[in-house]
């Protein structure tokens, strides 16, 4: 093992799309990992390859329910991620993202432990300053079809914060900007396997809107290469801190890019475009280059490569 002592580590949210890809990684580096999630957005496939490893266990939990397990750190994931999903049970994800995040924060409380955030790039709404820093306090919409998700997030953060400066929690908050690779339900909604699914099962892709709205799609190695070293940096520097590849794309672009790759030549089709959905998104990541030394390694073109076989090997076996 590298220089890290072996912890006992929980990930909320461990069986999902980040949150399995981390627990690979936490094995990987000889830590025992405990996946807690509720499986409302997972299926199980993700933590197959962990089935008999002692070093994994899964509790089947709902985070908004009090949890007591002996952690030394933990990582909170654990909440819907896609538009389709967050919005089809739009309390709960208010629920999971807000409760959920107190009953963590008081768990790292009593265990006197240090605690991620998964936080997200929507704390930003519709930006209107663009990159986004980490110093801008966004553009929100707080009661419109998004704002369980993004309201929820934000909530959370400032939850996080008040921990730190009520009860001295060694907090790290994170904001991820859009993630993709292997890992990711193929039935999630998101669009880069909205996409690659549609390309693969030789359909149309489905742009929303005119497709001139960008993304900034990160590479999930990483994106987790990021979070561990959040983690594992000094305390002190609690973020929040932008994760996410800078490299900006619009949709439509994605779209000609992946359907050129699979070999799909249908052309795409244009539905409406979703109400509050960002019109522009990039990362300034100045703050993780000089705090964690990152900064993203994998390319659009690298990433796709690497991800396409995942989603063509799942559908073969539909
Ligand atoms: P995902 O849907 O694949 O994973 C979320 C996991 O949380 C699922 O396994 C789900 O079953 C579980 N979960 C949901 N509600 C729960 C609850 N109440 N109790 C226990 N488990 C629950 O999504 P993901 O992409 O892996 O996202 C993980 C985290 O990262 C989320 O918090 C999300 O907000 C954040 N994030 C992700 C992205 C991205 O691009 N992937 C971007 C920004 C933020
Ligand atoms: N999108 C799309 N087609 C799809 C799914 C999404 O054009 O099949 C668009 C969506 O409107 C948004 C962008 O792609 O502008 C990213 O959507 P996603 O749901 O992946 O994440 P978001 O960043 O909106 O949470």
């Amino acid at each position: 093992m590298g220089r890290t002592r072996m912890k006992r580590i929980l990930v909320t949210g461990g069986a999902g799309f980040l949150g399995s890809n981390l627990c690979r990684r936490l094995i990987g580096d000889g830590h025992e990992v405990v996946c807690v999630d509720n499986l409302q957005t997972a299926s199980g496939r993700n933590m197959e390859p962990f089935d008999g490893n002692p070093r994994f266990e899964f509790v089947n939990h709902d985070i908004v329910e009090p949890l007591s397990v002996e952690v030394d750190e933990i990582y909170n994931l654990a909440c819907p991620a896609s538009p389709p999903r967050y919005q089809s049970d739009p309390i709960q994800t208010t629920r999971t993202a807000v409760v959920g995040s107190l009953n963590m924060l008081e768990l790292a409380k009593r265990l006197g432990c240090r605690i991620l955030q998964g936080s997200t790039s929507e704390v930003y709404g519709d930006p209107e300053v663009h990159p986004q820093p980490e110093s801008y306090t966004g553009n929100v919409n707080p009661h419109g079809p998004r704002a369980c998700y993004d309201e929820g997030k934000r909530c959370a953060e400032s939850l996080f914060f008040d921990y730190r400066r009520q009860h001295g929690i060694d907090i790290r908050v994170v904001r991820i900007f859009n993630t993709y690779g292997p890992g990711m339900d193929p039935a999630d909604g998101r669009v880069t396997s909205n996409f690659i699914v549609q390309a693969l099962r030789g359909e149309s892709l489905t742009i929303y809107g005119d497709g001139s709205q960008t993304r900034s799609p990160c590479y999930v190695d990483d994106l987790i290469e990021g979070m561990v070293r959040m983690m594992e940096a000094e305390p002190g520097a609690p973020g929040p801190v932008n994760l996410g590849n800078p490299t900006e794309c619009t949709v439509a672009k994605l779209a000609e890019t992946i359907a050129a790759k699979v070999g799909n030549t249908m052309p795409p089709t244009h539905h409406d475009f979703p109400q509050d959905d960002p019109r522009r998104r990039r990362p300034d990541i100045s703050l993780a280059k000089s705090l964690l030394g990152w900064e993203p390694k994998v390319d659009l073109d690298e990433g796709l490569d690497r991800t396409i076989p995942y989603f063509r090997d799942l559908i073969a076996g539909d």
